[in-house]
């Protein structure tokens, strides 16, 4: 039973279980909704106190019914709340730990609430672009008042108890044995003074200042998401009316939220990267390998960076060079990251040599001997990864995991090296690879699936967002770009001006667009990519506009110079009339007449012309399932959360409309690149969705 009750001294002791988080499912509803009316009848009760068994009060709605009748179904959170409310005896809520959500809105209906000094609660719901929508817009401002509830409703953010004592919302904050306390507290009680937080007033000294400070706060930091400002619209109903019109005005903005694209894009990257962890053919039952100690091969840009991740969640590290100096350089990098976060704060003095600490440098592939993990950053060149992973294979121990950061070679090849291919696992990190969340996770044809389960157990650790990539040129993520950057370079070849494509592609949401980005990473990198596709898939047709800037040696900020002209010290992308020369001749050259594109194409040819990789990706079962292609964008790539990543955006676009532009810009400049990917045709075809 997901719900029971003990009684102690005349209280009855309603405790309600349902793993992993207490989530409020259609039997809890059911089971609380019984007790609390079978303890009002129950003449030997004086009070009730209620709690969530095992280490948390409740994480608030059951994620399993989302999008499901059931969720509604009754008694449905609202009734649940009112039959707390509608009580004729004292309710305590015994707050043993985390209250979030639905949890705290639940809680907020009893008389009175006990909790846990390091309890957390929070109103999280604007996390995925809705409000809390079971009065915790209402409730919330009148037990702590106007301002800390706009703060903890607007950012989502969990508060400990402590921080709460003192307020209408906490009657006790206690260290030790909460729902004995609380049984203790109700006790005490008197049944003909039950107070409701409905009844209260919101409290402010000056709460039109407030709310008019709040209102420009929350619009400069909401960017596209309309979800913080209905939630200050629900806030300010709270004070401005009485409870039961202030719970419409919830009501109503919940409603409009919990149907907006932004809300649907949050909630599809929320359930996409709990998805993206959980692999068809790798069950509970695939025990991971323990990962006690880690090395490293390689002390560069890559290296250094993965090696902090460890060292961040307290896991040896041994990075191998081959020259003292390149080793030198790399520690160096290192500390200076670490010093750098200690000046802002972020870390604590003596936490910068704690990390070090647990770092050995070494110029000796015996060091590795011992690691449980060695992960490969050289040079991406095959020949260099081969001497590495011969190398690996002759010292390291049995079952210790072989990976490689390779971003676009063969990891079977790579496999094929060693012994003890079933060991051996891609793990594409991405620059700054102490920053960015993205792990895509490459599955060899070998690879163990314990050794994919411990690489995926291991991301968590180092917090990251880990996606499994089957085997092929660039994997999910670069393979998609690669598309999206030929139509920016097609483009340009027509008449856009980097520029232009920037604009557009930052007004769709990106951070950066497609050339602002290059100047970033090196123009030169794309240009050795291009030069060995040119031999290896002749049929690959580029806009030669890339080669023509590098060949002028604009290979991006780093010289001064790229699709932009920079300044020194000043990284504002100036537009450059060098560029704009070459662009204009190169047009030219191709017999083409410059023409005005609108930014609607442009976002078009980019966006689709990833979703349509992204089909063939799904086809291929490179990836498994769209979701995970969206996460890879949106934590990888900077693909702006509130559309919920490629697959995600064509679907809300429609994959007919999607298809129909393909089919116009087949017809254009360069049509060959439209070929448009089975998968997709098929689906437009049934009225079907990569992502629904
Ligand atoms: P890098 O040139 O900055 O670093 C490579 C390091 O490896 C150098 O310090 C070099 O001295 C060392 N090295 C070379 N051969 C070695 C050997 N036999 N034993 C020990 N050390 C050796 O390169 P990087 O940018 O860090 O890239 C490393 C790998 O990561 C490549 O496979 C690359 O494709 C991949 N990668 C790079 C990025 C990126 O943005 N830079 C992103 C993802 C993946």
């Amino acid at each position: 039973m997901p719900v029971h009750t003990n009684f102690e001294d005349g209280v009855a002791v309603v405790t309600f279980d349902h793993p992993p988080v207490n989530g409020f499912g259609l039997a809890v509803r059911r089971g609380l909704v019984d007790a609390i009316n079978a303890s009002i009848e129950d003449t030997t009760v004086k009070a009730i106190v209620i709690s969530g068994g095992g280490a948390m009060f409740s994480g608030g709605a059951d994620i399993t019914e989302f999008n499901t009748p059931r969720a509604e179904q009754a008694p449905n959170l609202h009734d649940v709340i009112a039959a707390i409310e509608a009580s004729s005896k004292p309710v305590v809520m015994a707050i043993n730990g985390t209250a979030l959500g639905g949890g705290l809105e639940v809680a907020m209906a009893a008389h009175y609430r006990v909790a846990a000094r390091d309890a957390l609660l929070g109103l999280p719901e604007v996390k995925i672009g809705i409000l809390p929508g079971a009065g915790g817009t209402q409730r919330l401002p009148r037990a702590v008042g106007l301002e800390a509830a706009v703060n903890m409703i607007v950012s989502g953010e969990p508060v400990p108890a402590a921080q709460l004592a003192g307020t209408r919302l906490l009657d006790q904050v206690i260290d030790g044995d909460v729902v004995a306390a609380a049984v203790d507290f109700a006790g005490t009680l008197d049944k003909d003074k039950l107070p409701l937080l409905r009844q209260l007033e919101v409290e402010h000294a000056n709460a039109e200042a407030f709310l008019d400070f709040a209102r420009n706060g929350v619009a400069a930091v909401a960017g596209a998401f309309p979800a913080p400002m209905k939630c200050l619209d629900a806030i300010e109903a709270s004070f401005r009316k009485p409870f039961d019109e202030g719970m419409a005005v919830e009501r109503a903005g919940f409603i409009s939220l919990v149907s907006s694209t932004e809300s649907k894009a949050l909630r599809h990257a929320f359930f996409g990267e709990r998805a993206a962890s959980k692999i068809a053919d790798v069950g509970k039952d695939v025990q991971p390998r323990a990962i006690k100690t880690v090395g490293i091969v390689g002390a560069g840009t890559m290296g250094g960076g993965i090696a902090m991740n460890f060292l961040n969640a307290g896991i040896p590290v041994t990075i191998v060079e081959t020259r003292q100096d390149a080793l030198e350089r790399g520690l160096a990098t290192i500390r200076g990251n670490y010093e750098n976060s200690a000046r802002k704060g972020k870390l604590k003095p003596g936490q910068v040599e704690q990390r070090m600490g647990l770092l050995t440098p070494s110029l000796s592939f015996d060091d590795l001997k011992e690691a449980d993990l060695v992960i490969e950053a050289v040079f991406e060149e095959l020949g260099v990864k081969e001497s590495v992973f011969r190398q690996l294979d002759a010292i390291a121990r049995p079952g210790a995991i072989l990976a490689s950061n390779t971003s676009t070679l063969d990891l079977d090849r790579i496999a094929a090296f060693t012994r003890r291919a079933e060991d051996v696992v891609g793990m594409h990190f991405f620059s700054p690879a102490n920053v960015m969340k993205l792990l895509e996770v490459v599955r060899g044809a070998k690879t163990a699936k314990d050794v994919l389960a411990t690489v995926l157990a291991i991301a968590r650790t180092i917090r990251k967002t880990a996606v499994v990539s089957g085997v092929c040129d660039g994997f999910i993520g670069n393979r998609m770009i690669e598309q999206y950057g030929r139509q920016a370079g097609f483009l340009l070849d027509e008449g856009a001006t980097p520029q232009q494509v920037d604009k557009a592609m930052e007004n769709f949401g990106f951070a950066m667009g497609p050339f602002r980005m290059g100047d970033l990473a090196g123009n030169d990198i794309g240009w050795a990519i291009r030069k060995r596709r040119h031999v290896e898939k002749p049929e690959m047709i580029y806009s030669k506009s890339a080669d023509l800037i590098c060949e002028a040696g604009r290979f991006g900020q780093k010289v001064g110079k790229g699709w932009y002209d920079y300044r020194p010290g000043d990284r504002t992308a100036y537009a450059s009339d060098e560029v704009a020369a070459i662009l204009e001749a190169n047009t030219r050259d191709l017999g083409l007449a410059r023409r005005r594109i609108s930014d609607e194409e442009i976002v078009q040819r980019l966006i689709f012309a990833l979703a349509n990789e992204g089909a063939r990706i799904l086809e291929e079962g490179i990836a498994a399932k769209a979701s995970d292609i969206d996460i890879v964008y949106l934590t990888g790539y900077g693909f702006p959360l509130w559309r919920g990543g490629p697959m995600f955006h064509v679907d809300q676009v429609g994959l007919y409309n999607v298809l129909a532009a393909m089919r116009r810009f087949a017809r254009g400049y360069q049509g060959a690149s439209w070929e448009p990917a089975p998968l997709l045709v098929e689906l437009a075809g049934q009225g079907k969705s990569f992502t629904g």
